[in-house]
C-alpha cells in the first residue's frame, strides 16, 4: 500500500532503526494483530520522535512511557489494536481522536483515514504535538486545544472516533457526532476498565466488549 508518511529521515540508527521497528511489527503480529495495513503504518512510524530523546531508545518496546503531565503514550500494541478495530468495518473519512497526547496515536490514523480531527485538553501537549505533526507532514490532521466530552461539532459526523481516555460513561455528544453506521473504539470504566466498540444504528447504539483496558481517566476542563 501507498502510506503517506514523509517529511522526515525514516531510517534512524540503533535503537531507531527500521530493523527496531520491524521487531517491533513481529510482536504486535505475535500478539494478534492482523491488519496488515495497520502493521505496515506502525514499520514506518518513527515512534521515538514522539517521545523525549532521554526516552527515544525505548520508543521501540511494547510499552507505554511518559510524556509528562501524568500522561502517557500509548503502548503500541494498544494503538494497533485500537486502529484495526476501528477500521474492521471498511475503509473511514473523517475520524475524531480525543486524547492527542503525543500525537502517536494520530500519526498512525493519518495515512490510514482521509482526515483525522484531534483534541486535546492539556495545553503544553497540545501544543507540542500539534507541531510535531505538522513538522513530520502529517497533512491530513487537524488538531486543537479542547475537551474532548463535548466531541468537535464543528467537523462532525465522524465515521469513526477513538479515544485514548477513559470515561466513566460515554459522553453523550460523542455517541451523536457518529454518522449512521460510525464506529468508536473507547475504554469506559474507573478502577475497572474496558475497551469497546461501539457501533451506531439509527438512534441504537450497539456495543461490544474488546478487552480489558488501563487507560488514564477521561477528565473535563481544559488544563494550561
Ligand atoms: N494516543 C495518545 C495517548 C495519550 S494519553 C498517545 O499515544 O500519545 C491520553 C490523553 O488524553 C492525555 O494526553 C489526556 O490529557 C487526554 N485527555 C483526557 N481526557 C480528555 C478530554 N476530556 N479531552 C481531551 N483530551 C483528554
Amino acid at each position: 500500500m501507498d502510506i503517506r508518511v514523509t517529511g522526515f529521515d525514516l531510517n534512524g540508527i540503533g535503537m531507531t532503526s527500521q530493523r527496531t521497528r520491524n521487531r517491533l511489527v513481529q510482536r504486535l503480529k505475535d500478539a494478534g494483530i492482523k491488519s496488515q495495513a495497520v502493521l505496515d503504518v506502525m514499520a514506518v512510524t518513527p515512534r521515538h520522535l514522539f517521545v523525549d530523546e532521554a526516552l527515544a531508545h525505548r520508543a521501540y518496546e511494547d510499552t507505554a512511557l511518559p510524556i509528562g503531565h501524568g500522561q502517557t503514550i500509548s503502548q503500541p500494541y494498544t494503538v494497533a489494536r485500537m486502529t484495526e478495530a476501528l477500521l474492521a468495518a471498511g475503509p473511514l473519512k473523517r475520524v475524531l481522536e480525543v486524547g492527542t497526547g503525543s500525537g502517536y496515536q494520530t500519526a498512525i490514523l493519518s495515512p490510514l483515514v482521509d482526515e483525522v480531527f484531534s483534541v486535546e485538553r492539556i495545553e503544553p501537549l497540545q501544543r507540542r504535538a500539534a507541531q510535531r505533526l505538522e513538522t513530520l507532514g502529517y497533512q491530513n490532521v487537524r488538531a486543537s486545544l479542547s475537551d474532548g466530552t463535548w466531541g468537535w461539532p464543528e467537523h462532525g459526523p465522524y465515521d469513526g472516533i477513538l479515544a485514548a481516555a477513559a470515561p466513566e460513561e460515554v459522553p453523550q455528544s460523542l455517541l451523536e457526532q457518529l454518522v449512521d453506521g460510525g464506529r468508536m473504539v473507547i475504554p469506559v470504566g474507573g478502577a475497572v476498565q474496558k475497551l469497546v466498540l461501539i457501533t451506531r444504528h439509527g438512534q441504537h447504539f450497539s456495543r461490544k466488549t474488546l478487552e480489558s483496558a488501563k487507560f488514564v481517566p477521561f477528565l473535563s476542563g481544559i488544563q494550561r
